[in-house]
């Protein structure tokens, strides 16, 4: 605690539910700080439609500067338009930045009961291309083109960043799940490439699995698995399938991960059903301000936010309503600082 130690991140509240959880984090993380000697020099900045209405830019070109400047951000989610107008901000910014490789633990609560205790699984998932490269065009009226990229060079390159992971944490088991069948050449190279790469990792047991039988054997049996390395869609969408097993979107962080910099947020968006509200549950943004930090490596600070939340749900007095409690998002927080205080 002798020497204060001094971060500087980019924040990016969001819109949405954004700026209830991002309120109640950057609360719990100034305590946990102020007790643990780091100080965060917050540079905060809007996205989306509202940095448009205010600065007519979707992503603000000081916003740019600051990532590039800090290397590190935490971020609430932002609102994309569904069948047209702007590119979503969150692919964006990973394509920007080449965060390539996206990191998300589905790991449960302790105390917190759902259908599948003792889940510890983690999803690696390639962020830069697949279908999310936006690549559509109508070829003529009533037929549309959207083309999925895979190259050699991204897919070795999220297999290593998942091969090296489960090396450094121990983990034994990687599968590699793809649609190889029907996309031959995409999903075919994806495998290839991986495959390739499981051969430097003798320790680690690798497996492919075909995406549709994985999302079953995934509810039939999560057990089965360890680690997941998958491009970008089905990456998306078995996220939020797993985050199922284990309470619900409200729980599940996220890295965005690149050479460079990182940007760490929730795997949930911006929930325009319960914004505004004071119903959201923060503790996903929490657990990847929690990664943000391991990856600061401030682990003291970690580890006191991470006992807090954790002793918050094995009391289980004051949870918000997605994991059956009744409390709202600020007296959530109110209780994680209650429970750091109490730990001193
Ligand atoms: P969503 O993740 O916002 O919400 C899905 C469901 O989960 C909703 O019922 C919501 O109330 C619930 N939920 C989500 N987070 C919660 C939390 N913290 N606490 C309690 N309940 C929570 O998905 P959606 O409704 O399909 O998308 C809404 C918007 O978010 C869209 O514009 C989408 O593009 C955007 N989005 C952004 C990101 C991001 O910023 N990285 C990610 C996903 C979706």
């Amino acid at each position: 605690e002798a020497v204060a130690r001094i971060h500087a991140v980019t924040l990016i509240p969001g819109d949405g539910i954004g700026p209830e959880v991002t309120d109640a984090v950057v609360r719990i993380l100034e305590a946990a700080g102020k007790a643990t000697g780091v100080t965060f020099a917050w540079e905060r900045f809007a996205a989306g439609a509202e940095a448009f209405a205010k600065q007519g830019e979707y992503i603000p070109h000081e916003l740019s500067e600051s990532i590039e400047r800090t290397r590190v951000g935490l971020k609430g989610p932002v609102t994309t338009p569904i069948g047209g107008g702007f590119a979503s901000i969150n692919v964006t910014l990973r394509k920007q930045f080449e965060l390539y490789a996206n990191f998300r633990p589905i790991k449960n609560l302790p105390g917190l009961e759902t259908k599948y205790p003792g889940v510890d699984l983690v999803i690696v998932r390639e962020n830069t291309e697949g279908l999310y490269v936006g690549l559509e065009h109508e070829v003529v009226p009533g037929v549309v083109e959207s083309i999925k990229v895979i190259t050699a060079k991204a897919s070795t390159r999220i297999a290593k960043w998942a091969f090296e992971y489960a090396r450094k944490q121990k983990r034994r088991k990687i599968h590699a799940i793809h649609k190889a069948n029907i996309m031959k050449l995409s999903d075919g190279l994806f495998l290839k490439c991986a495959r390739e790469v499981s051969k430097s990792y003798p320790e680690i047991t690798y497996g492919e699995h075909i995406i549709d039988n994985t999302c079953m054997q995934l509810v039939m049996n999560p057990y089965q698995y360890d680690t997941l390395v998958m491009e970008n869609l089905y990456g998306d969408i078995v996220s939020d399938l797993c985050s199922g097993l284990i309470g619900g979107l409200g729980l599940v962080p996220g890295a965005n991960i690149g050479d460079h910099a990182a940007i760490f947020e929730a795997v949930h968006g911006s929930a325009p059903d319960i914004a505004g509200k004071d119903i959201a549950n923060p503790t996903a943004l929490l657990q990847s301000a929690v990664l943000m930090l391991r990856h600061l490596e401030e682990d003291a600070t970690a580890d006191r936010i991470q006992t807090a939340l954790e002793k918050v749900y094995v009391e289980a007095k004051t949870l918000t309503r997605d994991v059956h409690g009744t409390a709202g998002t600020k007296a959530f927080a109110d209780a994680v600082l209650a429970a750091m205080e109490g730990a001193k």
